[in-house]
């Protein structure tokens, strides 16, 4: 018992036992903690009180779990989503649709088109499509998403508002845009851009809110002005993450001096995923087997790529920490997951001795883990816990063979 507090100690989910709940539910096992994503919602929050109308949209790709856009829905984030399933789930979740923003890429106008009969606001975010939506639906209020010409983001695949990215209508384009608008009848109701993800640069952002702001003057009906997300968090000690402050001393004056020109208090609309997710989640696996090279000793765990694929996709840093044994002598390891090609954690991390039937604990795993995870290997997909007010809940159960056949139609060979 002691044991188990002192590990979790060592955790950011201070007062949780990971290793009852891994005893409990088995693992790979998800954990999300609740009570972090309230803080950073109202760190969030707290970071803008100057500006009088504030809204933040959960970028709900990063996790798509009914319950969490439940959670966040209670604590009174709208919600952003790029397909029309996510837009299902977040009625299906609470979100009225005026609180619902589609922003899709590359989607067909058909797909446009049930979102708009879902109710749900729109923006669009190339010409083509902007033409076709307008003759079905003249006159209609959308949104649109420009793309300020920023380079941003931690990593070019998520880097999506440089000039040729697929993201967004230019803002060279913008008189083309016009035409479109005046042959349709289509008003103008918001200005959208997002950068990228994981953006420290508080520069990139004031660059491109700087730029929304300069082609905001020439719409006079907005309603707000949508800047997006790219909010970064800490994975590592030595990190840096967006300084709220700073940002927000920027923002608020840039919005303030546009909003009075304007001579309307319109919304800003913030649509963060990783910020309001990542920190909360863990992800807790077993470990199988312990295997020396030459030069290396390498810790093989219950999950893979299949589970968890930002380390192999990304090349992106999640800490691990051996939460059965921290008190063991500190040795490097390569974790590594099951999959049949290569499959890494973590290279040369220094841990606390791993023996087989340890538990790990991988850290930030509440965005962009679960949501991208698939059955690969035909491997079953983890289970996912919620802790609200210090009780664990079960919000999905582990697959089984009948999920993995599900829509197989076995025809007679
Ligand atoms: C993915 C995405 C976000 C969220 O990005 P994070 O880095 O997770 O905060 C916000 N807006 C749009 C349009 C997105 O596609």
């Amino acid at each position: 018992m002691n044991e188990n507090i002192e590990n979790s100690q060592r955790t950011p989910f201070h007062e949780i036992d990971l290793i009852k709940l891994a005893k409990q539910y088995g693992t790979p096992l998800y954990i999300y903690d609740s009570e972090k994503m309230k803080d950073q919602f109202q760190k969030l929050k707290n970071s803008f009180l100057d500006i009088q109308k504030l809204t933040i949209n959960y970028a709900c790709k990063a996790n798509t779990n009914l319950n969490i856009l439940k959670f966040l829905k209670k604590m009174g984030c709208g919600l952003d989503t790029v397909s029309i399933q996510e837009i299902k789930i977040g009625l299906k979740a609470g979100f009225l649709p005026d609180e619902i923003i589609f922003t899709p890429n590359g989607v067909s106008i058909k797909e446009v088109k049930n979102a708009v009969e879902l109710g749900v606001r729109i923006h669009l975010d190339n010409l083509s499509i902007l033409e076709q939506f307008g003759e079905y639906f003249p006159h209609h209020s959308i949104g649109i998403r420009i793309n300020p010409h920023v380079m941003a983001g931690g990593n070019s695949k998520i880097s999506v508002g440089h000039i040729d990215s697929k993201f967004g209508i230019s803002y060279y384009q913008i008189p083309h845009m016009n035409q479109i608008l005046k042959n349709t009848g289509l008003k103008i109701e918001g200005l959208h851009m997002h950068t990228g993800s994981d953006i420290s640069e508080i520069q990139s952002f004031i660059n491109g809110a700087k730029v929304l702001l300069r082609i905001a003057k020439d719409f006079p009906n907005l309603d707000y002005i949508d800047f997006g997300s790219g909010f970064k968090v800490p994975y590592q000690k030595k990190d840096d993450q967006t300084d709220l402050t700073l940002l927000s001393k920027y923002i608020t004056e840039l919005f303030q001096h546009f909003c009075k020109n304007y001579g309307k208090i319109i919304t800003l609309i913030f649509e963060p995923g990783k910020f309001l997710v990542s920190e909360s989640g863990c992800f807790l696996v077993s470990v199988n087997v312990i295997k020396h090279t030459v030069s290396t000793i390498f810790a093989g765990i219950d999950s893979g790529f299949n589970h968890f694929i930002r380390p192999m996709f990304y090349n992106a840093y999640h800490h691990i920490e051996n939460i059965s044994n921290p008190k063991g002598r500190f040795r490097f390891y390569n974790v590594v997951g099951y999959i049949c090609e290569s499959d890494n954690f973590g290279l040369n991390r220094k841990i606390s001795e791993i023996r087989e039937g340890d538990i790990l604990c991988i850290q930030n795993a509440g965005a962009y883990c679960f949501s991208m995870s698939s059955n690969y290997n035909s491997r079953y997909r983890p289970s996912e816990v919620m802790m609200i007010d210090g009780k664990d809940f079960l919000i999905r159960k582990r697959e089984s063979m009948t999920d993995l056949l599900r829509n197989i139609v076995e025809i007679q060979i």
